[in-house]
C-alpha cells in the first residue's frame, strides 16, 4: 500500500532507529504528506486511518553511501533500481567528467548526494571517473569549479586500485599529496561540503587524517594504530567489503585461481580490520561501490550487509551503518535514516527488529513508498 499523500497512523511492535531522545513509549507514528508528523500516543490520537503492523517492527529505509550510478547502465535506471530495492538515499562518488552528474528527485526516494567527477592525479594514476589535477592550486581551482556546479560533496582519488597480484599492495599509494588534499578540504569547508576520499593503505589513510577529510572509502590494509586515530578524529570509514568478495566469487570467470585466492586473503584482512574498527568505535558506514563487478545497484546494500555479518560485525552496527550513521554522513540526518519527527515517511515493516536482524530490511512486509 504505497502512501503518496494523505494521512496514516501506524502502530508496530517496535520502532527501529528511534532510540534515544524523543523515542516514544508506544511504537506508533503518524504519517502525513510524506513526513512523520507525530509519534507515540499523539500519533494514535489523530483521526487518521490506522494500520496495525504488529507483531512487525517499523524501520527507516536503508541508504547506500557509496555508489557509481554511471557504472552498469544509465543513472536513471540505476536510481530506479535503488528505489525498487527500498533505499532512502544514495551517495554517488564519481562519474566520468564528460557525463552529466546524475540528478535525483527531492520529493521521491532515493535522495541523491552526488560528487560529480572526482579529483585525481595526472599521468598513470589518473582515473576515468576523475578530473586530473597537479599541485594544490589546481586542486583548489577544480574544487571551486565543482562546487560552483552544485555538487553535493567532493570526492578525491588519493590512491589507485588494489593490486590483486600482491595482497597488501595498492597501485599509486599516494598519488595525491597531503597538501593537495588539504587544499580541497579547505575549499569544501568554505562551501559547507564534505570530502570523501578513495584510498587504501596506511600512508593514504594518514594523509586523510592529517588533511581532515570526512570519509575514507575502501581503506584496505589499515593497522590498529591507524584505526585508533580514525576513531579519535571521527573519520568515517566505508570499507566496501562486498566489492572484493564479489571479485573473489568471480561469477564471470575473470580471474585465475591464484588471483581468487589473493582476493580471499584481502577480504579476510578487511573483515579483521572491520572487527577492530567496531571494537575501537570507528564510525563505520555502509557503502557498496554499487555498479562495480558483481554489485547491482540497490541490492548491493544487502550484499554488503551479508558481508559485514559474515565478517562478524554486530547486527546493530550493520543496521546503524546503513541508516542513521549513513544519513549523518550524507548530511541528511533530519530527513532519512531515523524514525523522527519531520523526517521523511519512507518506512518499512520488518518481521524482526532490524537492529537484531538487519537483512529483514531486504524483505519488508510493507513499505510506505
Ligand atoms: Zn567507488
Amino acid at each position: 500500500m504505497p502512501l503518496k499523500a494523505g494521512r496514516l497512523a501506524v502502530i508496530a511492535a517496535g520502532l527501529a532507529g528511534a532510540a534515544g531522545e524523543g523515542s516514544p513509549e508506544l511504537a506508533a507514528v503518524l504519517l502525513e504528506d510524506g513526513r512523520i508528523k507525530a509519534m507515540g500516543e499523539e500519533a494514535l490520537a489523530s483521526t487518521a486511518p490506522l494500520l496495525d503492523l504488529r507483531p512487525a517492527w517499523l524501520a527507516p529505509a536503508p541508504l547506500d553511501a557509496h555508489t557509481h550510478l554511471w557504472l552498469r547502465g544509465e543513472p536513471t535506471a540505476n536510481l530506479a533500481a535503488c528505489r525498487q530495492a527500498g533505499l532512502a538515499a544514495v551517495r554517488d562518488l564519481g562519474n566520468p567528467p564528460k557525463r552529466e552528474r546524475p540528478q535525483g528527485d527531492a520529493a521521491e526516494p532515493p535522495l541523491l548526494v552526488a560528487s560529480g567527477p572526482g579529483l585525481c592525479a595526472q599521468g598513470a594514476a589518473k582515473t576515468w571517473l576523475g578530473l586530473p589535477c597537479a599541485g594544490p592550486g589546481e586542486f583548489a581551482q577544480a574544487a571551486r569549479g565543482l562546487i560552483a556546479s552544485g555538487v553535493g560533496l567532493l570526492k578525491v582519488f588519493v590512491t589507485g586500485l588494489l593490486d590483486f597480484n600482491q595482497p597488501g599492495q595498492v597501485e599509486h599509494p599516494l598519488a595525491v599529496s597531503q597538501e593537495e588534499l588539504t587544499a580541497v578540504v579547505a575549499e569544501a569547508s568554505k562551501a559547507g561540503l564534505k570530502v570523501a576520499v578513495h584510498a587504501s593503505g596506511i600512508p593514504a589513510a594518514r594523509a586523510c587524517l592529517a588533511a581532515g577529510v570526512d570519509s575514507l572509502e575502501h581503506g584496505f590494509f589499515l593497522d590498529r594504530e591507524t584505526l585508533e586515530l580514525m576513531a579519535r578524529k571521527g573519520l568515517a570509514w566505508s570499507p566496501t567489503l562486498a566489492a572484493v568478495e564479489a571479485h573473489a566469487a568471480d561469477p564471470e570467470g575473470r580471474h585465475d585461481a591464484a588471483i581468487r585466492r589473493n582476493l580471499e586473503l584481502i577480504a579476510a584482512g578487511q573483515a579483521q580490520a572491520m572487527r577492530q574498527a567496531e571494537e575501537l568505535g570507528v564510525n563505520l558506514i555502509l557503502g557498496t561501490d554499487a555498479g562495480s563487478y558483481g554489485l547491482p545497484h540497490g541490492q548491493a546494500v544487502f550484499l554488503e550487509m551479508e558481508a559485514w555479518l559474515r565478517a562478524g560485525l554486530k547486527p546493530e552496527t550493520v543496521f546503524q551503518a546503513a541508516t542513521g550513521r549513513a544519513a549523518r554522513l550524507l548530511g541528511l540526518e533530519g530527513e532519512v535514516g531515523r524514525i523522527a519527527l519531520e523526517a521523511r515517511a519512507w518506512l518499512m515493516a520488518t518481521a524482526q527488529d532490524p537492529g537484531q536482524e538487519p537483512l529483514a530490511l531486504a524483505k519488508p512486509l510493507w513499505r510506505s513508498f
